[in-house]
């Protein structure tokens, strides 16, 4: 490959050095050509086949080389074969020449270019995916933009190289013809720039918006086809109704209150969704207390003689639902309320794009004409069909709340950050838990050291941790709840008195009206919106699970403010959810946080990178409160101190990676945290001790020698 790229690059420099040392150039200036009209006239006349091909190869060498003169030679083939010959030869010629240069530009510096700037690329990159042919008709219709700057550029791009062609073809008659029909007049023209008037380059520029107004107009014909089946209704009861009050619905309805909007919030179940009732508080209030268990049962490294860790499981359950009722009042009918949002307790139903139907709790159905939707509807825990699973019985994230007793033997199917979160509280509390996993390693999105960091800190809470072991089905035997799993080909047994089905979540998208109005679903089983979160209804938006890609609550308040700003003024200007910066954190023990790029990922995606980590086992405050272990993990460009993405993991890891989140938001670089003081002793220190072993590893060593002969020289020693 790279010798063939060398090939390439060697005969392109040749063929182009050839065509200016033998005067290319000269020969294609605007007098030469004008004086040398007749001859070529009469060339054309004597051999008309052989010329026209000459020309059309001659034009495809000078633009796939980008050699100056592709204009020059539009207007001969006006002036040589007429207006109708001329554009035809030259359409194929420039389109053809432009695909080669586009062909030479990939080859030589696309792999080079994606692999170096592919992280900033990204966004381009996605645009050209989704809108490239848009762009580059637009380019091509606008004459101030050079034709060889678009065939080299685009030629750096993911666009597919047919898609080039015939887009360019395209965008490019209407500049073609106005030139070919300049040509058929060339003794009267002074100069090639006459050719193109302020008026005329006028109408090329709103030629090249028209690509703009198109999509527009295609968006809106989408949009009139989709609601060509219903009637809309003349007056609106509301401006927004949210589906589901968890934290994508609640940040919706907080939104659209805010901008005074009327808006009616349906929930179904409990107000504060997923998050606060069956996921992060219980869970983090859980993992809590079970830390709690585990730094007793440490109390020797601490200086105590003795600490007793006695509890009854159910206390510790109740404790978790006080915690839920205190952080309850955030997500609170009343807090809504006082803040605009009619709250209404019931099932909502989409039965036409601008109505929701309300089954109340109460059995009485209301319904309500709305001018926006938003879809907050969450998603539930994904129970696979493992034969026996249903018969056994099994617990979900949804229902292990409601136990009081701690199974003695607990298998939880799952290695992801649920499954893993769950399995250590419960070890801690004591069940002999089994953590079962078909993939190589638990926490398979992170890199494979931080899995291992965990799966050591598992072994030592006692959990037996199963990787390559797949759940193949579920029986009794002799009163005795068995896994079967498989591993490596073999039948493994596992006996358990309580099974967690922790093996993901999926969307909430049926049941509700999306079927009936025709609103797709992903592959991966969420909602189908565009990037402004809206559905094949531009008045409908979905956020949070129920949209994904991501199922966090920060995301779904994230996008909630996409998907309520977009469906209430979208008309008028929508905006596009940004997902450019997404952390996220593992609580388990030891903590994973992440924001950006892991090492996994940049390789996956061919994206080059440095790696620096700090040991937190040598962090002060870290040994004076006994946690001495995990690390700070940045990758930045290379030679550069931008931060591509960080993986913390130790102690408070989640609230520590805060500062790398600002400081990829806001572009700011290692040695902007490098020169931010501190508090000393804090794990913060951490951050600035990762961006210190940074500027070590790239400390200007010459500078350093020079300056170490200066001190020499100072001290008198020569
Ligand atoms: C055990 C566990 C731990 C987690 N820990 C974390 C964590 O630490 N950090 C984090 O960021 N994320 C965590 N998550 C994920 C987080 O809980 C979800 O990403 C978040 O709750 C999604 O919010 P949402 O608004 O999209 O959906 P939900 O919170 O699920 O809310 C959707 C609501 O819509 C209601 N609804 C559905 N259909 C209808 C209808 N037709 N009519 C009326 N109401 C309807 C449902 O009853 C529900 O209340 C955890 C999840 C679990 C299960």
């Amino acid at each position: 490959m790279r010798q063939g790229r060398v090939i390439v690059l060697v005969v392109v420099a040749l063929l182009v050095g050839a065509f200016f040392a033998f005067g290319g150039h000269h020969a294609l200036s605007f007098d030469n050509i004008k004086a040398q009209q007749a001859s070529i006239q009469a060339l054309f006349e004597a051999n008309p086949w052989t010329t026209a091909c000459v020309f059309f190869l001659a034009y495809v060498a000078v633009t796939g080389l980008s050699l100056p003169g592709a204009a020059l030679m539009t207007l001969i083939a006006g002036a040589i074969f007429g207006l109708g010959w001329g554009t035809l030869i030259v359409s194929f010629a420039s389109s053809a020449g432009a695909t080669l240069a586009f062909v030479v530009s990939r080859f030589l510096l696309r792999d080079w270019v994606q692999a170096r700037f592919g992280h900033q690329l990204r966004s381009i990159n996605d645009g050209v995916a989704r809108e490239g042919g848009f762009y580059l008709f637009t380019l091509r219709l606008i004459p101030a933009v050079p034709f060889f700057v678009i065939n080299l550029v685009m030629g750096l791009t993911p666009m597919g190289t047919w898609r080039f062609y015939w887009v360019s073809q395209l965008g490019m008659l209407a500049g073609t013809i106005v030139y070919v029909n300049a040509g058929t007049q060339l003794a009267a023209i002074d100069s090639p720039m006459g050719i193109l008037s302020p008026g005329l380059i006028g109408a090329f520029v709103l030629l090249g918006i028209f690509p703009l107004i198109a999509k527009r107009a295609v968006e809106f014909g989408k949009a009139r086809r989709a609601f060509a089946r219903w009637t809309r209704p003349a007056r609106f009861d509301r401006n927004v109704v949210v589906i589901g009050a968890g934290a994508g619905g609640l940040v919706s309805a907080m939104i659209g209150a805010a901008v005074r909007a009327k808006v009616t919030l349906v929930e179904k179940h409990r107000m504060g969704g997923d998050c606060l009732n069956t996921g992060c508080v219980p869970s983090k209030a859980l993992i809590k207390s079970a830390r709690v268990v585990d730094q007793i049962r440490r109390a020797q490294d601490y200086g105590l003689k003795q600490a007793s860790a006695a509890f009854d499981f159910a206390d510790v359950m109740e404790r978790v639902q006080r915690v839920i009722k205190t952080v309850e009042p955030h997500d609170s009918v009343e807090r809504y309320t006082a803040m605009g949002v009619e709250c209404l307790e019931g099932e909502a139903k989409i039965v036409s794009p601008w109505t929701v139907e309300i089954t109340l709790a109460n059995g009485q159905r209301r319904t309500l004409s709305t001018r926006a939707i938003v879809i907050a509807a969450g998603a539930r825990p994904f129970v696979p069909p493992i034969p026996g699973l249903e018969e056994i019985g099994y617990l979900t994230s949804d229902t292990i709340w409601a136990l009081r007793a701690l199974p003695a033997r607990l298998v939880v199917l799952g290695g992801g950050p649920i499954g893993s979160e769950l399995t250590q509280a419960f070890a801690r509390f004591g069940a002999k838990v089994t953590q079962v996993e078909m993939l190589p390693r638990i926490l398979m999105r992170e890199d494979p050291e931080v899995s291992d960091a965990v799966m050591r800190r598992f072994a030592q809470d006692g959990v037996d941790v199963r990787v390559n072991h797949t759940a193949k089905r579920f029986l009794v035997e002799n009163g005795e709840k068995v896994l079967i799993a498989e591993h490596q080909g073999r039948e493994a047994r596992i006996e358990f008195d309580a099974v967690l089905v922790a093996v993901g979540r999926i969307a909430n998208t049926t049941g509700y009206g999306l079927e009936e109005l025709g609103i797709r679903t992903t592959p991966a089983r969420t909602v189908e919106t565009n990037e402004y979160l809206q559905t094949i209804y531009p008045n409908i938006t979905a956020c949070g699970d129920v949209a994904g890609p991501y199922q966090f609550t920060h995301v779904s308040a994230h996008q909630a403010w996409y998907a309520s700003v977009n469906a209430l003024f979208g008309t008028f200007k929508k905006f596009r959810a940004d997902y450019s910066v997404i952390p996220w954190a593992t609580f388990t023990d030891p903590e994973i946080a992440r924001v950006g790029l892991n090492e996994i990922e940049a390789k996956e995606r061919k994206i080059p990178y440095e790696v620096t980590v700090y040991g937190i086992d040598d962090l002060d405050r870290a040994i004076a409160d006994g946690e001495a272990h995990g690390m700070v993990k940045v990758l930045t460009v290379p030679g550069k101190d931008r931060i591509l993405g960080v993986t913390i993991v130790g102690e408070h890891a989640g609230d520590l990676i805060a500062e790398f989140i600002i400081a990829m938001r806001h572009g700011l670089g290692l040695n902007k945290i490098l020169g931010t003081i501190h508090i000393y002793p804090t794990l913060a220190e951490a951050n600035k001790y990762v961006a210190g072993a940074w500027k070590r590893a790239h400390a200007p060593e010459t500078v350093l020698r020079w300056l170490a002969r200066f001190h020499t020289w100072m001290r008198g020693d020569r």
